[in-house]
C-alpha cells in the first residue's frame, strides 16, 4: 500500500513526553496528531474504567476499527504508551521515547498518579518495557530511540523526526 504522508507512533511510558513531542512535532510539519486517549474516550472503545489504575481499559479491536481509515491515509503521529496492537503494515517509523527514572518520578508525582501505578510505571521504564515491545514488533531499522529529559532534547528529537520526514518524502515521491 503507498501512502503519500507516513505514518509515525510516538510511544513510551506515561509521562516521557509523548503528547508534547506530538504536538511540537503537528505544529512543524502539519502531521496530524492523533491521540489514541483521546479516541478511546469519545468513540469508547473501552471495557470500562479501572479505578485502582485510574485509566481506560482499551478494547484494542474497537480501537483499530476507529482509526483504521484515517491512519490507512498516512500523515498520523500515533500517541500511545503501547505500540504492538498497529499492524506493521500501517507504521513507517517507530519512535520509543525515554527518561532518566528521577524525571519521570517527578512528572508523575506532578500528575498525581496513585501509588501502585507510579512504581508499576518506573518499573517498566527502568525494564525498557517499551522499548522491548517495539523491537519485538518492528523492523529494527524503524524504531529509534529517544531521550526526552529536557527541552532541548525535545527539541533535538523533533528536528530529528522532522529530517527523516523530509527523507522519506524524498524516497516515496512518485516524480
Ligand atoms: P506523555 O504524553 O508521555 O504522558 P507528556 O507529554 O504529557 O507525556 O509530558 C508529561 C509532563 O512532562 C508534561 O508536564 C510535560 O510538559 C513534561 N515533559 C515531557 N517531556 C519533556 C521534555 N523533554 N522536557 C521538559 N518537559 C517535558
Amino acid at each position: 500500500m503507498s501512502r503519500t504522508l507516513p505514518n509515525i507512533i510516538i510511544t513510551g511510558t506515561p509521562g516521557v513526553g509523548k503528547t508534547s513531542h506530538c504536538e511540537l512535532l503537528a505544529e512543524r510539519t502539519g502531521l496530524k496528531h492523533l491521540s489514541v486517549n483521546d479516541v478511546v474516550k469519545a468513540k469508547e472503545c473501552h471495557e470500562g474504567y479501572d479505578e485502582e489504575y485510574q485509566s481506560w481499559i482499551v478494547d484494542e479491536d474497537k480501537l483499530l476499527d476507529a482509526i483504521e481509515d484515517e491512519v490507512k491515509q498516512g500523515g498520523c503521529i500515533i500517541d500511545w504508551h503501547a505500540c504492538d496492537l498497529f499492524p506493521k503494515s500501517w507504521i513507517d517509523l517507530v519512535v520509543v521515547l525515554r527518561v532518566k527514572s528521577e524525571v519521570l518520578y517527578d512528572r508523575l508525582t506532578e500528575r498525581k498518579y496513585p501509588e501502585l501505578k507510579l512504581q508499576e510505571n518506573l518499573d517498566s521504564e527502568i525494564m525498557e518495557v517499551l522499548l522491548q515491545e517495539a523491537r519485538d514488533s518492528y523492523d529494527e531499522e524503524i524504531v529509534v530511540e529517544l531521550q526526552s529529559n529536557d527541552a532541548e532534547q525535545m527539541d533535538e528529537n523533533v528536528d530529528r523526526i522532522e529530517a527523516w520526514l523530509k527523507q522519506w518524502k524524498e524516497n516515496n515521491s512518485s516524480a
